[in-house]
């Protein structure tokens, strides 16, 4: 595997996502693609108001603590409060579009898990995301996603090279294969809500606040 060293105009990484709560599925295969590609930053942006999906259990404040507190101490993880100043739903090309016009000259790479890459299609003006970074998504080893799946547009963007990302600013597609934790945050919603352990998917100060703000009680159908 090439590993690619930081530069300059290196490459800034954008995960978007609910993380209510960020847990180690999110932390560790984050981390891996951060290494693997030689960015020089990821900034994790956690929507304020999902478009594909239920209210989040925590409020965007909670689930912003969360991720500065998953991270304290990491170099090169920015928590990026930009969606939740937004008055409204919190749309990806919306995000790319703010992080272009702060980060004019380096490649942009929006990091996604295979089952939010699966459901792409259906993301506002999805195609245009590409205008504005690469899209990583992380898979599993083994995987043949890509293979099977693509469409004609989407095969177009697609670079079996990690060193083309580097090259341009945006625009292609590429599949990064990381370790797979079956975690999500919906399994440790329901556990807490059942009351049973949620050791060892999560970092320990993040279940230390999840108690402390009495996060993810009550009605599991609601979780
Ligand atoms: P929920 O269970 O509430 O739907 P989630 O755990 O899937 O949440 P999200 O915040 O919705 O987490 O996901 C944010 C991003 O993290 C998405 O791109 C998703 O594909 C990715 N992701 C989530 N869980 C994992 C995991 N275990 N391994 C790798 N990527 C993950």
């Amino acid at each position: 595997m090439v590993k690619l060293e930081p530069k300059s105009d290196a490459m800034i990484g954008v995960y978007g996502g609910t993380f209510d709560p960020v847990h180690f599925g999110h932390l560790r295969t984050i981390l891996e693609v951060k290494e693997t590609l030689g960015l020089q930053q990821v900034r994790l942006v956690p929507c304020a108001q999902p478009v594909h999906r239920g209210q989040p259990g925590a409020t965007v404040e909670q689930r912003f603590s969360m991720l500065q507190k998953a991270t304290e101490g990491l170099s090169g993880f920015v928590i990026d409060p930009r969606e939740m100043v937004r008055d409204k739903p919190s749309y990806m090309i919306e995000t790319l579009r703010s992080l272009r016009k702060q980060f004019l000259q380096q490649p942009l790479v929006l990091i996604m898990g295979g089952d939010a890459f699966g459901d792409i299609e259906n993301w506002f003006q999805w195609q245009q995301l590409f205008d504005y970074a690469h899209i990583v998504v992380m898979q599993r080893p083994g995987s043949q996603f890509e293979r099977v799946n693509l469409q004609p547009f989407l095969l177009a963007k697609l670079t079996h090279k990690s060193t083309d990302l580097a090259r341009l600013n945006q625009g292609h597609l590429y599949f990064q294969t990381v370790i797979q934790l079956d975690i999500s945050a919906t399994q440790i919603r329901q556990k807490v809500a059942r009351h049973e352990s949620i050791d060892f998917l999560l970092p320990d100060n993040i279940i230390k606040y999840i108690a402390d703000n009495d996060l993810y009680q009550g009605d599991l159908t609601a979780l």
